[in-house]
C-alpha cells in the first residue's frame, strides 16, 4: 500500500447531486457552499445544495430502481459480482479517493488509505452476508406449509458525518444495498469531495442507475427533505446525538425505522495492573487518532492513583512531540481540524475546563507553527471530577480529559456515569479485573488491552444516547430486510362457506 501521494487528481468546480447514475449539471439560482481545504484555508470547490425538489428526484430514482429495477430481483451471484466489482474499483481508485478525502477533511493520508481498504472490504463482506441469508419453513400444522422469507425493506435514506466520510458513508451503503435495497445518500455538507467520486466509482463498477443516489446539502434543508420524504422507507444515520434525536422524532412520526450511530465520551480505564507502555500508546492513539475527531475516541482517560502522576507526565511529553502538519505527508500524525467553526468549538473547551476547576496539562491553543489552517495543539486537561463538562460532553477533537480513581469498581461507576455508551477501553494484565470491567461497563464495545480494533463479524453500535441498533451481519440483516410469512395448504382446505347453506 503506497502511503505517499504520487500524483494529484482533478477536483470538480461544483459538487452536485448524482441521481439515476448521472451527475447533475451546475446551475444558477441554487445555494452554493464553499468547500475549504482545512490545511491552507483555500477554497477547493463549491457544493450546490439539493433542495426538496432535487431530493424528490433522487427518491423517485431510488424508488423506481427498487419497485421496477433489476436490483432487488437480481440473482444473488449477479448482484454480488457487482458488489465485488465495487470492491475492486474502490481499490483501484484508492489513491484518488484518499487524496480527495485528505484534502477536504485534513485527516492524515495514512489513516484515510486504511479507510479505503476497509470500505472495499465492507462491500465484499456484506455481499457474502446477503448471499447466506435464508428463510424458515414450518410444517407442524397438519395440511399446511408455512415458509418465511426475508425481503429487502425498500428505499433507505443514508445520512453521514464529516469526520471520516469514506469510511462512514460507505458503511451506511454497504450494509444496505447488498440485501436488495436502494438508497439516497446525503453526506456532510463540509466534506463532499470524496463522496461524489465514490458514488461515481460505484457506477463505473457496474451498479445499475438509481440504486445509490447522492444528494448534497445542509442538514436542515437537504437532510430534512430526505428524512421527511414519504418515499423513503427507513433511515440509516451516523452523526451527532442531537441530530439523531431530531431525525428519530421525524422518522417516528412517519413510523419509519431508524438505525442511529451517534456520539460518545468513552472511558479509557488504565489500572495499576496494566502494561503501562502499551496503555500509553493506546491512550495516545485513542484520543489523537483521526485528529481526535472520532466517535470512538477514548476521550475520558481514567487512571488508577498509583500510576497517575508518572503516566500523565509521559502522556504530556509524548503529546508535545506529536507531528502536526500537512496531512498529505506520511510523517504527519495530526492534521488540521475539519473546519474553522469546529476548531473554535474545540478550543472553547479550554475555558470550559478551567471554569470547572480543571488543570490544563498541555496544548489548548492553535498551533503556533502554522499561520494558516485549522491546526491545534494536542490538548489534555486533568478534571476535578466526572461531572465536569469536559468529562460529560463530546468535544470531538484532540482533547483528552484525565480523571483519577482508586478502585476498579469506582472506575466502572465513572465510566457508566455518562449519557453515552459507545465504546470503552480497559488496560490491565489481571484477567479478573478485565472480565469484571467487560461485564459491568455499559457500552457497545469493550476493548481490553487494545484500541480501535473492529471485527466486521461483531455488531458495532452504542448503548444509551450513543445510538439505536447496530451495524453487523445479523443486525444489518434485521434492519434492512422485512420478514414475510407465506402459508399454503397442501391439500384442498374445507373452511366455513359463508352464505352457502
Ligand atoms: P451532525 O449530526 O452535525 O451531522 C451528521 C449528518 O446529519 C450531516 O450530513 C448533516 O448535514 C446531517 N443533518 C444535520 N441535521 C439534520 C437534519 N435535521 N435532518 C437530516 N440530516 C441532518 O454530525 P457531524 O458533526 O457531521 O459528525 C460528528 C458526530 O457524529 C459526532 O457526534 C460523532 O460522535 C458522531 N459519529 C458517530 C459515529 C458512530 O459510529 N457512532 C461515527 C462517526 C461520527
Amino acid at each position: 500500500m503506497s502511503l505517499e501521494i504520487t500524483r494529484r487528481f482533478p477536483i470538480v468546480d461544483t459538487v452536485t447531486s448524482l441521481i439515476n447514475g448521472e451527475r447533475l449539471p451546475a446551475r444558477s439560482g441554487t445555494h452554493r457552499i464553499p468547500i475549504i481545504n482545512p490545511t491552507d484555508e483555500r477554497v477547493l470547490s463549491h457544493l450546490q445544495e439539493a433542495d426538496a425538489a432535487e431530493v424528490n428526484a433522487a427518491v423517485v430514482s431510488a424508488r423506481r430502481a427498487f419497485d421496477q429495477g433489476p436490483w432487488p430481483r437480481m440473482d444473488i451471484t449477479e448482484r454480488n459480482d457487482i458488489l465485488y466489482s465495487i470492491r475492486d474499483h474502490l481499490r483501484k481508485h484508492a489513491e484518488e479517493l484518499a487524496y480527495l478525502e485528505c484534502l477536504n477533511t485534513g485527516l492524515p493520508l495514512i489513516s484515510v488509505r486504511r479507510h479505503v481498504d476497509r470500505m472495499a472490504r465492507n462491500f465484499e463482506f456484506f455481499a457474502e452476508v446477503a448471499s447466506t441469508t435464508h428463510g424458515e419453513t414450518y410444517t407442524q400444522s397438519k395440511g399446511y406449509v408455512t415458509y418465511v422469507t426475508r425481503e429487502p425493506r425498500g428505499v433507505a435514506g443514508c445520512i453521514a458525518p464529516w469526520n471520516a466520510p469514506l469510511s462512514l458513508a460507505s458503511m451506511r451503503v454497504a450494509t444496505c444495498i447488498p440485501f436488495g435495497n436502494t438508497c439516497v445518500l446525503k453526506p456532510s455538507e463540509y466534506t463532499p469531495l470524496s463522496m461524489l467520486r465514490m458514488v461515481e466509482i460505484f457506477h463505473e463498477a457496474g451498479l445499475p442507475p438509481g440504486v445509490v443516489n447522492l444528494v448534497n446539502g445542509r442538514g436542515h434543508i437537504t437532510g430534512d427533505a430526505l428524512v421527511n420524504h414519504a418515499g423513503v422507507d427507513m433511515i440509516g444515520f451516523t452523526g451527532g446525538t442531537g441530530t439523531g434525536r431530531a431525525i428519530a422524532a421525524t422518522a417516528g412520526r412517519n413510523l419509519k425505522p431508524v438505525a442511529l450511530e451517534l456520539g460518545g465520551k468513552s472511558a479509557n480505564i488504565i489500572c495499576d495492573t496494566a502494561d503501562v507502555e502499551r496503555a500509553l500508546d493506546g491512550a495516545l492513539s485513542g484520543i489523537y487518532g483521526n485528529n481526535g475527531q472520532a466517535c470512538l475516541a477514548g476521550s475520558r482517560i481514567l487512571l488508577q492513583r498509583g500510576i497517575a502522576d508518572a503516566f500523565i507526565e509521559r502522556f504530556v511529553a509524548r503529546s508535545r512531540k506529536i507531528k502536526i502538519g500537512d496531512p498529505m505527508l506520511p510523517s504527519t500524525e495530526i492534521g488540521p481540524l475539519a473546519f474553522e467553526q469546529h476548531m473554535q468549538r474545540v478550543l472553547s473547551y479550554v475555558e470550559v475546563a478551567k471554569s470547572d476547576g480543571a488543570t490544563l496539562l498541555t496544548g489548548g491553543r492553535r498551533s503556533p507553527a502554522h499561520d494558516r489552517g485549522w491546526f491545534i495543539e494536542p490538548t489534555a486537561v486533568l478534571a476535578p471530577h466526572n461531572e465536569a463538562r469536559v468529562c460529560q460532553e463530546e468535544i470531538f477533537g484532540p482533547f483528552a480529559s484525565f480523571l483519577i480513581f482508586d478502585t476498579v469498581e469506582e472506575a466502572v461507576a465513572i465510566a457508566n456515569a455518562s449519557k453515552f455508551g459507545l465504546v470503552s477501553y480497559v488496560w490491565t494484565e489481571d484477567l479478573s479485573t478485565a472480565m469484571r470491567c467487560a461485564r459491568d461497563i455499559r457500552a457497545g464495545t469493550v476493548w481490553v488491552n487494545t484500541a480501535m480494533i473492529r471485527d466486521l463479524r461483531a455488531p458495532f453500535g452504542g448503548y444509551k444516547e450513543s445510538g439505536i441498533g447496530r451495524d453487523g451481519p445479523q443486525a444489518s440483516l434485521e434492519f434492512f430486510t422485512e420478514l414475510k410469512a407465506t402459508i399454503i395448504p397442501i391439500d384442498p382446505v374445507k373452511g366455513h362457506r359463508y352464505g352457502a347453506a
